[in-house]
């Protein structure tokens, strides 16, 4: 028995191991201390924080991941869980405007996230879309009242958690018989904002051309509740969470990957590391993906391995970090240059599973809100393509050079001028880079689309079928991906724990 195994099966109260250091791993982590639970977390990547991640390089400092986030509630409650104030730890802001948008026809829409301001500006694209956005808000907020508190608030486990009779006597009003684009369609008449609102879609990875209109719900969500940043760059979240669940004694292995959950009679007790070292736990927690989990750490679960294997993973991104010595008027903190053909572009992604020949494309310029992050003069592009998850058919080591060429060129005709001459640092992030790094299969951002009626009822639940003391957390389960979700997806798999695994006043089990 090596030293650590020792050390910890010696102790009466066995930790409860949490396999990944992403948001969602984070969160059920710190929760799980507050419970007072000896918590270890083991990440195989030297940096926590998972999907949401840093590059450093040549002065300029990129987040490689999410830009954004909604429902900063979630982030507050948090910490408050924990008795402490998110204010000390993390300084939020709104980004005005939530977004800058460009079509190829030069036409401009800011999403202002000021109402008076947001409406003036659809009154000057389409004065007759004015009214359908106020009828828009108060059909995606009814659906927000529906679902939130079945989805969101308290994330089922299975079909018998969402028979509640609210849900029952309200469910036709969810609208999930037509898709996002039907619904968007029915409320304004401009193309342009059609394709604003179809967006939202995107959150969480889905096509707005197949996912059921009950996901209009994203686009109230950042409306009502706000699309927000931290100051320093969206690492700091990550920081933040570190730093709080240091405090809270949790103790975080970086650069260690457990290769394999163990488990006897049904029962998990304990992961074995990379190096060899078996670790009992009382509980296992993965925050890995559930379908590379089931494929590759679970042993003798062949049946749900290959039912994962089924479903449909959310979209993967292509990404480009784009260090310039330029400042470019074009771009705001978030802008978007739309496709031409945005129904053709998700047919590409969703349905034949190739990268779109004309993307949107999404632009995050952090340095414009926190200049210290690019040289002084310089900005900090992180430029994100949505790209099919991972198949036979795509490989990316021969198409990222054509599809970075593909894409510059197209910021150039949208105004960048000579972009590629004022690149000084670059570097190409594929989906088959994603799934490496992260294990996300298939690259996948979000862990599974939402493109059916069906699909948040195939997620794979928080507690694992069949093995006692084994659960999941993240975007692979419920109730989806994006940060906000996944955090709320540690809230709910600590409370789960609690229940099946009560703590008694000497630590024990
Ligand atoms: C390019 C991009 C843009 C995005 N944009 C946004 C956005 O703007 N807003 C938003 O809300 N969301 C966004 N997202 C989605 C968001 O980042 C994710 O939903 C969220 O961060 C996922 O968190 P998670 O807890 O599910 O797990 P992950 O981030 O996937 O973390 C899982 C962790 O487990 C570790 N791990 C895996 N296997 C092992 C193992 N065997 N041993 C040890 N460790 C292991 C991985 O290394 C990883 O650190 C974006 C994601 C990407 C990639």
């Amino acid at each position: 028995m090596n030293h650590t195994q020792s050390t910890l099966s010696a102790s009466s109260a066995l930790p409860t191991i949490v396999v990944g250091a992403g948001l969602g791993g984070l969160s059920a982590a710190i929760h799980l201390a507050c419970q007072g639970r000896q918590v270890l977390v083991f990440e195989k990547n030297n940096l926590v924080g998972g999907k949401l991640n840093l590059v450093q390089a040549a002065g300029y400092t990129f987040d490689t991941g999410p830009s954004l986030f909604t429902m900063p509630w979630v982030i507050r409650d948090l910490f408050a869980t924990a008795g402490r104030d998110v204010h000390d730890y993390l300084d939020l802001r709104l980004i005005e405007p939530a977004c800058r948008y460009w079509w190829p026809d030069g036409t401009v829409f800011h999403a202002w996230q000021t109402m008076p301001q947001l409406v003036q500006e659809i009154a000057r694209l389409s004065p007759l879309d004015v009214e359908g956005f106020f009828r828009f808000l108060a059909y995606t907020a009814r659906i927000y009242r529906i679902v939130a508190p079945a989805f969101l608030l308290q994330p089922f486990d299975g079909l018998r958690d969402l028979l509640t009779p609210n849900l029952l006597r309200q469910g036709w009003q969810i609208d999930s018989l037509r898709s996002v684009d039907a619904a968007v369609r029915h409320f304004f008449r401009s193309p342009y904002l059609q394709q604003v609102f179809n967006r939202y879609a995107t959150y969480n990875g889905s096509s707005p051309y197949l996912s059921p209109a009950t996901f209009n719900v994203i686009s109230y969500i950042e409306f009502a509740e706000g699309g927000w940043y931290v100051r320093g760059g969206m690492y700091e979240l990550a920081r933040a969470l570190v730093r709080l669940a240091q405090e809270l004694g949790i103790d975080i292995r970086t650069g260690t990957e457990v290769v394999e959950v163990l488990h006897r009679n049904q029962q998990a007790h304990g992961v074995r590391l990379s190096d060899g070292q078996s670790i009992a736990a009382a509980t296992v927690v993965i925050n890995a993906d559930p379908r590379y989990a089931y494929q590759h750490l679970l042993r003798g679960q062949p049946r749900i391995a290959t039912r994962l294997q089924r479903l449909e993973p959310s979209c993967s991104g292509f990404i480009l970090l784009l260090g310039v010595d330029q400042i470019y008027e074009q771009l705001a903190h978030h802008t978007i240059f739309f496709s031409q053909d945005y129904p053709r572009e998700f047919a590409a992604i969703f349905q034949k599973r190739v990268p779109a020949a004309d993307p949107t494309v999404y632009v995050c310029a952090t340095s414009l809100s926190d200049p210290h992050l690019a040289p002084p003069g310089h900005m900090n592009l992180f430029v994100l393509v949505n790209a099919p998850a991972l198949t036979e058919r795509v490989r990316w080591a021969r198409e990222a050079p054509g599809y970075r060429d593909r894409i510059i060129q197209r910021l150039e005709r949208m105004g960048l001028s000579d972009l590629r001459q004022h690149i000084v640092y670059e570097q190409m992030i594929t989906p088959e880079d994603l799934q490496q790094r992260y294990h996300a299969a298939g690259g996948a951002i979000y862990g599974l689309a939402s493109n059916t009626r069906f699909a948040a009822f195939m997620r794979p639940p928080l507690r694992a079928h069949g093995i006692q003391r084994l659960y999941f957390v993240g975007g692979g389960t419920h109730p989806g991906g994006g940060i906000p979700l996944v955090l709320l997806s540690g809230k709910a798999v600590a409370n789960r724990i609690a229940v099946d695994w009560p703590l008694y006043h000497n630590g024990s089990m």
